[in-house]
């Protein structure tokens, strides 16, 4: 069977509808058909999709897990990735990493992101790409921050 089918089948209503939601036109167009596909067969309207977002019973769960703040599934994936943000950022743990940088060893950190909806819970090197407002935002982070460091 076709991976994004095993994928798919193992979701349940709800990360389903987020999935589709928020992750399908992610997807390149073989993949998107297939997701369509399964869409209708489970007889997903738009409608449902939203009503299901909006019950969503997860976001009353408090078992512990760790779950994506946006869709609360517990279908995260953490990848360790070499941090490469060392520059220009705030705070001990960037001073840290910049001072292993420079001895030659390389900084990891988790980088999480959620399977279902694909929502980053952490993104240490701000891979993941942004709205057009928020990097104009970081943008002017960044220029205060600068402006601070060279007082
Ligand atoms: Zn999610």
């Amino acid at each position: 069977m076709n991976r994004i089918l095993d994928f798919l089948n193992g979701l349940d209503d709800y990360e389903l509808a987020f999935f589709i939601k928020y992750k399908k036109d992610s997807y390149m167009k073989v993949t998107r058909k297939i997701i369509s596909d399964f869409q209708l067969e489970k007889n997903f309207s738009e409608k449902k999709i939203d009503r299901l977002i909006s019950e969503n019973p997860k976001s009353k769960l408090t078992d512990g897990k760790e779950r994506c703040p946006r869709c609360y599934s517990d279908k995260i994936r953490k990848d360790k990735v070499e941090w490469t943000n060392t520059g220009g950022g705030i705070g001990i743990d960037d001073e840290i990493a910049t001072w292993d940088g420079a001895g030659g060893r390389a900084t990891y950190k988790n980088e999480v992101i959620c399977n279902v909806c694909g929502f980053w819970l952490e993104d240490p090197n701000q891979e993941k790409p942004l709205p057009t407002s928020k990097k104009i935002l970081y943008g002017i982070w960044d220029l205060i921050l600068g402006v601070f460091r060279n007082i």
